[in-house]
């Protein structure tokens, strides 16, 4: 019990699970060199002593003990604002384990139903917050086409189902894709992919079990390869976390672990509340890359001695204005934050979705700008090795000479974090990240109709136009 130091974390995922990658079944996830960096990069988030994030990073519980502030559940704007001051110091390996803000949301709405799934949402968040785990949230299924309702394809297990039921809990048997860090977590918190409906009750399924449990077994692939050079790669060398393809092979689930299993009508809002709180770390992401494009865009300019060209000012100038919207609908949708039945708060449900579409939506036209000002050294410039090289190296340090103090290296730095996050491997994550993940555009534009006061606005509408309410 109690918040775990690194080499802990290390030491506790060697559990048995069952991962792949690459073809190769790897039984210990701790010394094999795909997981090095991922590894490194979740076991940050345990450094509790860093004296720069300390009081940051960990929070103290009603109990009177200590956990990671991921399980702060807020009740004031200061907690949100705060709670967002740590994601832009964690992990994504700490920032997925906020799904149990998610299931924490619904707490209330579960209870009215049946309170033993409630009590089960309460009791699991306090054993991960207390023994400082880490949780993968595990929704998005196989889902085979995407015209037939889950019940109606040709293999029932193309969405997660219940296969059995007994005294003793659930088996469930299907595949959850794209899960974010999943063999690098403790726990698999599943949820439904969407709402169902009465002919789909074995598929309204929510649950939380170890890593480790019999019958997981999770592929995962990365945009990072195991050992990426930091100069020519800043941040992909650095940041790789793996998505695993998760599999759930008759897995048996005891009932004290069991959120939702049938109630069809409950099935919705565990899929809209955990979008909410991917949304808002997906955004408090786009608001940190977007800060950089501007930085990228404007020393890419300065190196090259053109920022004064009008051109070159307006494509900066696109660039700022993306990053300040994506800043200020941040700030918005928390200091207009909504209130569960409970006291929990959550930032604002129809602009989170509004922000997140904005930056999918507005994403890829905006990085054009940057590739724009850059320049073909974006993808050309030759690497490290040939800078090192005594005899390569003398023409890279003549020939990116440019402005007095724009040093050759420097810029090459600069390029290269262009390319890493733009035009490279990572940056092609980059570009299906923005769309998907969170859920598509559509997934937003579902939650705007549901959430804008339409009412007001038709109203306002009508009496504009002179016409009669009806
Ligand atoms: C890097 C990354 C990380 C992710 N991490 C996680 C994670 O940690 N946990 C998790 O659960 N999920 C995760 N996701 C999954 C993400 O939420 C999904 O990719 C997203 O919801 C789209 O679902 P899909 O990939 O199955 O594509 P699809 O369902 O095929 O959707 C693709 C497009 O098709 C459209 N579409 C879908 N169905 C229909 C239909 N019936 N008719 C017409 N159009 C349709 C959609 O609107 C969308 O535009 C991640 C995704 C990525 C890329």
């Amino acid at each position: 019990m109690g918040l775990k130091t690194p080499a802990e974390y290390v030491a506790s995922l060697r559990d048995g699970r069952v991962t792949y990658w690459d073809g190769e079944r790897i039984d210990d996830i701790t010394t094999h060199p795909r997981f090095r960096v991922p590894i490194e990069v979740a076991s940050r988030d345990y450094l509790y002593d860093d004296p720069s994030h300390a009081e940051l990073r960990s929070f103290a519980t009603d109990e009177g003990g200590r956990a990671h502030r991921i399980y702060q559940i807020p009740r004031s704007e200061a907690d949100l604002a705060t709670r967002v001051e740590l994601m832009y110091h964690t992990s994504i390996v700490g920032l997925v384990s906020g799904v149990y803000m998610a299931l924490m949301s619904v707490k209330d709405a579960v209870a009215k139903v049946n309170p033993q799934y409630a009590a089960n949402i309460e009791a699991m968040y306090r054993h991960a917050r207390d023994n400082d785990l880490r949780a993968a949230e595990v929704i998005t299924d196989a889902k085979g086409d995407r015209k037939r309702k889950a019940h109606e394809q040709d293999d029932p297990d193309l969405y997660l189902r219940i296969v059995k039921r007994s005294n003793e809990g659930i088996v469930v048997r299907g595949a959850k894709l794209h899960i974010t860090g999943a063999s690098l977590c403790h726990e698999l918190v599943v949820m439904p992919t969407k709402g169902m409906r009465q002919d789909e009750t074995d598929y309204a399924v929510s649950f939380s079990i170890p890593v480790n449990t019999k019958g997981v077994k999770i592929i995962n692939r990365s945009f990072a390869p195991a050992e990426l050079n930091a100069f020519d790669y800043p941040a992909s060398a650095h940041h790789s976390i793996p998505e695993g393809f998760v599999i759930f092979d008759d897995v048996f689930v005891p009932w004290e672990r069991v959120f939702l299993a049938g109630e069809v009508q409950l099935a919705s809002l565990f899929a809209q509340s955990l979008g909410l709180w991917e949304r808002t770390g997906g955004l408090v992401e786009a608001v940190r890359m977007s800060q950089i494009f501007v930085g990228l865009a404007q020393l890419v300019s300065e190196h090259q001695g053109k920022e004064r060209d009008p051109v070159v000012q307006n494509s900066v100038a696109e660039l700022i204005s993306y990053a300040e919207m994506l800043r200020m609908s941040l700030d918005y949708a928390c200091r207009n934050y909504e209130r569960t039945p409970s006291g929990m708060i959550h930032p604002n449900v129809l602009a989170v979705n509004v922000a997140k579409y904005y930056y999918a939506a507005n994403y890829h036209q905006t990085i054009r700008y940057l590739h724009d000002v850059s320049g073909g050294l974006v993808i050309t410039l030759p690497l490290e090795a040939d800078l090192r090289n005594e005899e390569s190296g003398k023409y890279l340090r003549k020939y990116l000479k440019s402005v007095p103090g724009a040093e050759p290296e420097t810029r090459m730095r600069v390029y290269n974090l262009i390319r890493d996050l733009t035009a490279d491997a990572y940056g092609g994550w980059q570009f299906v990240v923005a769309l998907q993940a969170g859920g598509g555009l559509n997934a937003q534009r579902i939650m705007m109709h549901r959430t804008y006061d339409m009412a007001t606005a038709r109203a306002r509408a009508l009496a504009a136009a002179g016409a009669t309410p009806h």
